[in-house]
């Protein structure tokens, strides 16, 4: 599993990694006679906490589980590991949301992140002053969005579901309808300290250690831990106006979205927009609402029935946008919301607002997750995908997939298809997007019962192979792949590079193996 163009890296890895295959079924020994090894357990209640995730479709046990107190811990285990004749493979895992067991890590140890920041509040610092905040890795976007908003002030860009860490994200990218004005989360950060694979403590940002920097961001754990993370600020509003507009036509919806997205920075609108996303609509119950839990009161549920009906739709389309709006600024929104509206084309009639303060919006997924839990429908397994489609074939894959594939299988989940811009992207970053400067996520977001789970898989893998037929060029954001010739379609031209810092800053791939990027199949 090795770069072909590399022939003495390919024996140096090789080597390590037959070690590493054939030799972390147990720890060794001396590790626990250091004093980090009172901070490793492996009891079943340890290892079954961390053997799955919220997709829980993988079950992965670890040889143990390792629970830091400061970041100097987490270096310690990783030198450790390194400069052992007998390396170990080692994990981060910080709330364990991924869908295929990216942050497990079979027969080696998993790192609990949240035990970091376990009773100490200095984790998490605002500087009101320089409009930053200091965040650890291990914190979550909920408890950063309540110690900014004491301040008036918040991140740039957020997720839709904020009890996810900030290390966790960012080695993703973290993407919401803030991304086409500010770029993900990835692109707002100011500075990071990292933890390599050789457990070496590096501080990087755009100006120092600038490789180290970009490849963590986007990197799938790959080339270091994020043990802190600095965020600009900027000041937020009280109060916001939350709008759905409602369309029964794919042209007409994705037409107003991309003009929406591409307003200008000098614009006075730009100032108000804080968020732009696009959803099917469906009827179907709990699950499918867990975004939004009660967004459309049920009369106006009745009347999208209808209209449903009428245009012999399987699901409607919307368009969401949130618009600042406190009272001293209310009248010139309205004004300003007035034009907007006249120049889209929803279905008229069919424009739904709410008035709510931008912290129960920001955190307005998480209602819909206690319902679930309280059914015990949080726990079912996930069989998310998702997908960068560029706006040039947006059309094809609402007919081929949104139409075809799903057909009238959309529901039991969200289905969201929203745009970004590619200029607020950093193509120097570790994560990949299709090379267009439009594109849209897709997001496939089912819950699955055991009878319906094989169904969905089989449609997730037909929907690939459909936009690897028509010439689709999408890009998996959080990818999941298990074959190297997959990880280098997926990277494309990225891949040496890819290859090169891994080899400077985890040489011998100790780092979040289950990603199965640069370890043979685990
Ligand atoms: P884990 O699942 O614990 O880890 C993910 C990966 O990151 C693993 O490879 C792990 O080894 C690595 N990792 C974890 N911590 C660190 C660290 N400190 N340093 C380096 N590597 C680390 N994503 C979005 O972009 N936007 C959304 O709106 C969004 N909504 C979501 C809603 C739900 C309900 C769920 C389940 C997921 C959502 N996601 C969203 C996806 C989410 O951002 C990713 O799955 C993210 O990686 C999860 O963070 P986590 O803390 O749970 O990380």
């Amino acid at each position: 599993y090795l770069p072909r163009t590399r022939v003495s890296t390919k024996s140096f890895i090789s080597l390590f990694i037959t070690t590493l295959l054939t030799s972390t079924l147990s720890l060794p020994e001396e590790l626990f006679s250091l004093e980090i090894g009172t901070k490793i357990r492996s009891d079943k209640q340890s290892l079954m906490s961390v053997a799955s995730d919220f997709g829980n479709l993988t079950k992965s046990t670890p040889a143990a589980v390792f629970y830091p107190s400061s970041s100097h811990d987490i270096a310690g285990l990783i030198h450790f590991s390194y400069t052992h004749s007998t390396p170990f493979f080692i994990s981060p895992r910080g709330h364990g949301h991924s869908i295929n067991g990216q942050a497990s890590c079979s027969d080696g140890v998993v790192i609990h992140m949240e035990s970091l920041g376990q009773g100490r509040a200095d984790r998490i610092n605002v500087s009101v002053a320089n409009r930053y905040m200091d965040i650890g890795g291990e914190q979550l976007w909920i408890d950063v969005l309540s110690a900014a908003h004491a301040h008036g002030l918040g991140a740039n860009s957020w997720t839709d579901y904020l009890h996810l860490t900030v290390g966790g994200t960012l080695s993703v990218g973290g993407i919401s309808g803030q991304t086409f004005q500010h770029g993900p989360q990835i692109s707002n950060v100011l500075e990071l300290d990292v933890i390599t694979g050789t457990g070496q403590q590096v501080t990087c940002s755009k100006t120092h250690n600038q490789d180290l920097f970009n490849a963590v961001l986007g990197g799938l754990g790959q080339f270091g831990i994020i043990t802190r993370a600095r965020i600009p600020l900027s000041p937020t509003p009280e109060k916001v106006k939350w709008i759905r507009l409602i369309y029964t036509n794919i042209v007409a919806f994705t037409r107003d979205q991309e003009c929406l997205i591409s307003v200008d920075e000098n614009e006075r609108l730009f100032g108000f927009l804080k968020y732009l996303e696009g959803s099917l609509l469906m009827d179907q119950g709990l699950i499918g609402s867990w975004r939004s839990s009660s967004f459309f009161p049920k009369n106006d549920m009745e009347k999208m029935a209808q209209l449903t009906a009428k245009h012999s739709l399987t699901a409607l389309y919307y368009l969401e946008v949130v618009v600042a709006y406190d009272e001293d600024i209310a009248a010139e929104v309205d004004q300003e919301l007035e034009l907007l509206l006249d120049d889209l084309s929803f279905v008229p009639g069919f424009v739904f607002t709410r008035e709510v303060t931008y912290v129960e919006f920001l955190d307005r997924v998480h209602d819909g997750e206690l319902k679930l839990h309280k059914t015990g429908q949080w726990q079912v397994p996930h069989p998310w995908l998702n997908l960068f489609v560029p706006k040039s074939r947006i059309l094809d894959f609402d007919a081929g997939v949104l139409k075809g594939i799903l057909g009238s299988d959309k529901a039991n989940g969200p289905i969201l298809i929203y745009p970004m811009n590619k200029k607020k992207w950093n193509s120097k970053m570790s994560a990949i997007i299709p090379d267009e400067e439009v594109f849209y996520t897709i997001g496939i977001l089912r819950s699955a019962t055991n009878d319906d789970l094989e169904k969905m898989l089989e449609q997730n893998k037909k929907i690939l192979e459909f936009c690897t037929m028509e010439g689709i060029p999408f890009k998996q954001y959080m990818p999941h792949y298990t074959t190297k010739e997959a990880w280098m379609e997926h990277f494309g031209p990225k891949w040496d590079k890819f290859l090169d810092l891994k080899m400077k800053y985890d040489p011998k791939g100790i780092l979040s193996p289950a990603q199965k990027i640069y370890t043979f199949l685990l």
